[in-house]
């Protein structure tokens, strides 16, 4: 708010985040929308379809925010690990384009899809070229693509978000084998794309490594810290560490704000108005760049698999602290 108010560059810029961050009592601000928010606890239902989320308890709620110049604020379940699921979809992707760059948009594509994040039916008519890499069948390209290149892919995802600065990170290998079991879907998605030649591997090694990703614990508060890199062109704030140039940052960005948020991704932008990612297991993590990371975890999802509080939430933010993209 400040910042768009006196349009600073710069060294002033930086005055201005600071300001911000002095001005803004994020810490109340998540209180109160925490507070509020559970009153909508019912109105959404946890996936199953992934027998080992099912048991996830549908009441745990969490809220936390990173800024940019080092502020930390959290609420309720906040420092509590949840599967990530599709949230995992964005360190692929970055890491995929930290290894070929523009290479990648040959095989697989960078529009909303408008259909369900797991559909067969667009790729048959697009001849196996996935629209985008936050639906199933792009993750599972973009899969390939780090299989092309890596010799331990499971180890150097995890290695990739370490250098995020976010050190407590695993998988969930009863996730990962509960999914891997059921998958039937996915497990159709790498034969049909295979079949067009935009699958390399062989298919149970490519839903090994994605299913791996999928079954990522973290927390809301780790979820803000590994995605600030994109709040700040492309560069690890603490570390220094550039993980992507600022073009390829600003690219993540834009994808997620166009394929973020399942089928429901115009609506995201209209109410919230902040790229971000959503997962099956009720997180969502959103940036505005320049300025934070926040995360939100409710395992809830309204029927296009988006978090119902988190949603709420993430709304609730940027409409009382006047705060967005736009
Ligand atoms: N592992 C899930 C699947 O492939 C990810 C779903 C999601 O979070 O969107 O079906």
């Amino acid at each position: 708010m400040m910042r768009a108010a006196l349009n600073l560059i710069g060294e002033e810029a930086t005055l201005v985040v600071w300001l911000t961050d002095l001005l803004m009592d994020y810490q109340a601000i998540i209180e109160e929308i925490h507070g509020e928010a559970l009153a909508l606890k019912g109105q959404g239902r946890v996936a199953t379809y992934i027998p080992a989320l099912a048991a996830v308890d549908p009441a745990r709620f969490g809220i936390a925010i990173e800024t940019i110049d080092g502020g930390i604020f959290a609420v309720g379940d906040a420092a509590e690990k949840f599967s990530i699921q599709s949230i995992s979809k964005v360190f692929n992707l970055a890491l995929g384009i930290s290894l070929v760059g523009d290479e990648l948009w040959h095989r697989v594509g960078m529009e909303p899809s408008g259909n369900a994040f797991n559909s067969l039916v667009q790729l048959e008519v697009e001849n196996g070229l996935p629209r985008n890499p936050f639906i199933n069948a792009g993750a599972l390209v973009v899969t390939d693509v780090l299989l092309d290149h890596l010799k331990r892919p499971n180890e150097e995802m995890l290695n990739f978000v370490r250098k995020l600065r976010c050190s407590e990170i695993f998988y969930n290998e009863e996730v990962a084998a509960s999914e891997k079991a059921t998958g039937f879907t996915n497990t159709a998605l790498v034969n049909f794309m295979k079949s067009y030649g935009n699958i390399h591997h062989e298919v149970d090694e490519v839903l090994d490594v994605y299913c791996h990703q999928c079954s990522i614990e973290m927390t809301c508060a780790g979820l803000c810290r590994s995605f600030l890199f994109l709040a700040n062109g492309g560069v690890v704030p603490g570390s220094g560490e550039r993980v992507l140039t600022s073009s390829q940052t600003k690219r993540i960005n834009a994808i997620m704000l166009t394929c973020g948020f399942y089928d429901e991704a115009g609506q995201f932008a209209y109410r919230v108005g902040m790229p971000g990612k959503s997962g099956v297991g009720g997180g969502i993590v959103a940036v505005i760049p320049g300025e934070l990371a926040i995360a939100v975890w409710s395992p809830e999802l309204n029927d296009r698999g988006n978090s119902v509080i988190g949603m709420h939430a993430l709304e609730q933010f940027t409409s009382r602290t006047g705060m967005s993209i736009f």
